[in-house]
């Protein structure tokens, strides 16, 4: 039978760097995907990067990510296509700017000095097309912006191959054994493999890997949508990605057209990727009360995918404690492209060390049985 040190489900952008980071410190490491690396959440996202949340851990995670995506080309050897043109948040709502100078209290307390207020009219010369007229506020920060989310899963994909590591493609996990409450291996498509160790990496599918095992990962899937234009010289390749905090409206330079994300917050969780057109045209629309100029770009694309939300957006690191050999590292709530290089790194700190360079504890499982669950705010 085949056996590894640990098998990773799920050959996202979560399991590539987890299988990497693994590998670097000599763990015989298996990962197994159904489909093909990166091609589920992580091949639909937006690449976006960014370190203004509302939670100090998620922030302190994001620091650390985007130092990982500055160096990335010369620890990996591949590019990540790192483009820090930084993130303007616009707000509309008193409320909004009350919040948000909570977090820029915090930020500059932890190091994420060079964040900063940006007035309407500046806002306005920075993004040219932007209709500022009811913006009382924004912030940016620089060092924001947006990575290619194909080139950073290949590229840690390579990089464990290179040191080991065995990552499979077409391959699902069926089952988990377990005996005398532990991981004892598990069941696939192609056989068993035994082992005494499972990350659950499967993004929007996690609580289903957690079933198989007994457990109950509060993990729900809900589409988003992503539209983007035909060339448009407006927003130019140095145009910061610009989220409209109230709707959650945000684009970015994509090629020479423009990305376009928003989420249905209407919408119940569910499996399905279609693109619904008739939400498109909202999207549009609030494009073009936002950004005016957008109303006259030409849609060249259009696709969904799912985010993998926990009930207060933190993703879930570490150990499961009702099981022994069962670690997590799921649950992004959207945000798990950015979180994946530093997340794969603290847990392989924490199993290997015992502790990580960063304290992960507020990301921890048990969180949900003790209630004590603040939520991330700073969602889009
Ligand atoms: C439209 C959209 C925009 C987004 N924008 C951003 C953004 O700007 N920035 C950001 O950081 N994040 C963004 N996200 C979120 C981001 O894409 C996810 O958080 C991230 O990709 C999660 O990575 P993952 O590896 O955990 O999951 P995935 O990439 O989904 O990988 C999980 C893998 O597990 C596999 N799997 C499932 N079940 C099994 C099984 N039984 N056996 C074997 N394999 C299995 C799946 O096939 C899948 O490939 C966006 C998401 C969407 C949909």
């Amino acid at each position: 039978m085949e056996s590894a040190d640990a098998v990773i489900v799920g050959g996202g952008i979560m399991g590539c760097a987890l299988a990497y980071q693994l590998s670097r410190r000599k763990v015989d490491v298996l990962l197994l995907e159904r489909a093909t690396l990166g091609s589920q959440s992580t091949g639909k996202c937006a690449g976006g990067v960014r370190q203004q949340f509302s939670s100090e851990g998620n922030v302190r995670l994001q620091k650390m990510s985007v130092g990982m995506l500055e160096r990335f080309d010369e620890e990996i050897g591949h590019p990540a296509d790192f483009r820090q043109l930084g993130y303007l948040f616009l707000l509309t709502q008193p409320q909004q700017v009350e919040d948000f100078r909570h977090n820029m209290a915090m930020w500059h307390r932890i190091g994420l000095t060079e964040a900063r207020w940006v007035d309407p009219m500046e806002a306005a010369r920075m993004v040219p097309i932007l209709n500022v007229e009811d913006v009382l506020g924004c912030t940016f920060c620089p060092t924001d912006g947006i990575a290619s989310p194909a080139d950073v899963t290949s590229g840690y994909a390579a990089a464990a191959r290179r040191l080991g590591a065995r990552l499979k493609e077409g391959v699902a996990i069926t089952g988990i054994e377990v005996a005398s409450g532990r991981v004892q291996g598990v069941r696939t498509t192609t056989g068993d493999v035994a082992t005494r160790l499972v990350f659950d990496c499967a993004g929007a599918w996690a609580a289903s890997i957690g079933r198989m095992a007994g457990l109950e990962i509060p993990v729900l899937p809900y589409r988003r949508h992503i539209a983007v234009t035909g060339a448009f010289p407006a927003v130019p390749r140095t145009n910061p990605m610009t989220v409209d905090f109230q709707t959650s409206l945000y684009f970015h330079p994509e090629g020479d057209g423009v990305l376009i994300g928003m989420s249905d917050r209407e919408e119940p969780p569910g499996y399905v990727t279609d693109v619904n057109w008739d939400f498109l045209e909202k999207v549009f629309a609030q494009a073009a009360r936002r950004a005016p100029a957008l109303a006259g770009a030409g849609l060249k694309t259009a696709w969904a995918g799912l985010y993998e939300v926990t009930p207060d957006h933190q993703a879930i690191l570490g150990p499961i404690p009702e099981l022994e050999g069962f670690w997590c590292a799921a649950g992004f709530s959207g945000h798990g492209f950015m979180q994946a290089p530093a997340a794969a790194l603290l847990l392989t700190q924490l199993l290997l060390d015992q502790a990580s360079e960063i304290d992960i504890s507020s990301f921890a499982f048990e969180r949900f049985a003790r209630g004590a669950l603040v939520k991330e705010r700073n969602v889009i």
